[in-house]
């Protein structure tokens, strides 16, 4: 389908990059870089839509660091990327293959001091990655102008579109030379993101690679049910069987994300967490001491859920399904990157399970429900056939000794003791089978009971501000 293209230097990369490149083991483009990099050279416009993880960022980096005319003391190319994290990882990498040939790179970013950022601005640095809102902000006080920028890049191009719609885009564009070239990239490119290119971009050059499959081939996706009360408890049994060295733990709430992570903490799974409403040093120094290794368990709202690349990240926990199915897409994206294996878990309650099979037909993709016993992950079936097959050898236990010990040494706030009692004997999975049986399929099997339900399908174009939770949740759940 997509040409084999062996080397960098055959796209016209030049021999400083392709060094740079060689010295953090890239040798090869991938399909999107092949792609992308020709047109991006030539200055034509482009839309880019591959895979999560598939290497998009070095797919418009490397052809613009080549064309940055690094002589000139003019910000050539502007960059923006929909959260904090994503952007200064976007930084890094400007300044990984960029400072090498002599290109200066600045992050634009909320949260940090203006002054500092407007200080370094005056030394018009050739690659400027900015989030939208610090831009608007020093667009509108002229601290920043655009005269001189050539690029504009939108990462995640539909995440920004959604934060502030067409207007706010178009203002971002505004200032720009007239005969600026734009790139657009996602993995998810929607009609809204497509309908502003039609509009703004001149004969744009179309790349998708296999734009249908949205999911990386190499993830597995299962989903466990369990009780609303068994939530932690089962991610605590996933995250024992499986055994990873580090876990994104998605959430839909920010209000109950502190008491997500003081659960897991207590049962000796070492989390932090990682949501829009905390301030930036601490976003920062958590995600740096998660990529370094000093924690295990992110537990995150889904401004951890686009573009971030966290190497070792073996699997994907949501804790709460899923927003929509795109959401889901970027969340399980955080792993299986670049072809490695990845894991993603969604766990839901019976009414939930729904969830799980709509997206599954909509992403095209399976995802499996699989089910806890004694340690080991079996299909619901076979669980449930162990599980009886125990049950004639042990005649009912209503009190496992053992059970309730273990559970003792773990739990003891009365939450946590609540829900211990699903332990053991009263299976949480196994607890929930007669229901799962009886539960109506279908779209209409009931509203799922948290907040993490659907919203309006027009709902998630509402700004969400950077916060955390999406807005339409936060107004839905004050709805409720
Ligand atoms: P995307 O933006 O498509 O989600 P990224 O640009 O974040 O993906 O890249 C994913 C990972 O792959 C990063 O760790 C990046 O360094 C790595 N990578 C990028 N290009 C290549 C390549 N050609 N060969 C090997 N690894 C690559
Ligand atoms: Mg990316």
């Amino acid at each position: 389908m997509t040409k084999e293209i062996e080397q960098f230097t055959q796209l016209g990369i030049g021999e400083a990059l392709t060094a740079a490149l060689l010295e953090y083991g890239i040798d090869k483009p991938s399909p999107i870089q092949a792609e992308a990099i020709p047109p991006i050279l030539e200055g034509r416009d482009v839309l880019a839509q591959s895979q999560t993880g598939t290497g998009k960022t070095l797919s418009y980096l490397l052809p613009l660091l080549q064309k940055i005319d690094a002589e000139k003391k003019e910000s050539q190319v502007l960059v923006i990327a929909p959260t904090q994290e994503l952007a200064m990882q976007i930084v890094r990498e400007g300044e990984k293959y960029g400072a090498p040939i002599g290109i200066g790179t600045i992050g634009l970013i909320g949260g940090a001091s203006a002054a500092r950022q407007v200080e370094k601005l005056r030394q018009r640095p050739h690659l400027v990655v900015g989030t939208p809102g610090r831009l608007r902000e020093l667009l509108s006080t002229r601290k920043l102008k655009l005269h001189e920028v050539r690029t504009i890049v939108l990462d995640e191009a539909d995440q920004i579109f959604q934060m502030g719609g067409a207007d706010d885009v178009r203002g971002l564009l505004k200032g720009a030379l007239r005969d600026r070239q734009l790139i657009f990239l996602s993995a998810t490119l929607g009609q809204d993101v497509r309908g502003l290119a039609s509009r703004e971009m001149r004969d744009p050059v179309d790349v998708g690679i296999e734009p249908e499959q949205k999911l990386a081939k190499s993830t597995q996706h299962l989903y466990f049910v369990c009780q609303e009360r068994d939530r932690i408890d089962t991610l605590r049994r996933v995250v024992r069987h499986y055994n990873p060295q580090r876990v994104i733990v998605f959430v839909n709430q920010t209000e109950t994300i502190a008491e997500v992570e003081a659960k897991l903490n207590h049962l000796g799974l070492e989390a932090r967490t990682l949501y829009g409403d905390s301030d930036k040093v601490t976003r920062a120094t958590v995600l740096s001491q998660f990529r370094s290794g000093k924690f295990r368990l992110l537990v995150a709202t889904d401004v951890a859920a686009r573009g971030l690349d966290i190497p070792g990240l073996e699997l994907v926990v949501h804790l709460d399904p899923a927003a929509d199915s795109e959401h889901y897409v970027h969340r399980a994206g955080r792993t299986g990157r670049m072809g490695r294996k990845g894991l993603s878990v969604s766990i839901v309650t019976d009414r939930q399970a729904f969830i799980m099979r709509k997206f599954s037909r909509e992403l095209d993709t399976p995802i499996v429900e699989r089910a806890l016993y004694e340690g080991a992950v079996l299909s619901p079936e076979e669980a449930d056939e162990r599980r009886s097959g125990a049950s004639r050898r042990t005649p009912k236990k209503p009190a496992d000794p053992s059970s309730n010990k273990r559970n003792e040494t773990t739990a003891s706030s009365s939450a946590a003791r609540s829900h211990a009692s699903s332990f053991g004997a009263a299976d949480p999975v196994r607890s929930e089978a007669p229901q799962r049986a009886a539960a109506p399929s279908g779209a209409n099997a009931g509203k799922p009971s948290a907040p993490a339900g659907r919203g309006p399908k027009g709902g998630k174009k509402q700004p969400n501000k950077d916060k955390g939770a999406p807005k339409w949740l936060k107004d839905k759940r004050s709805t409720e």
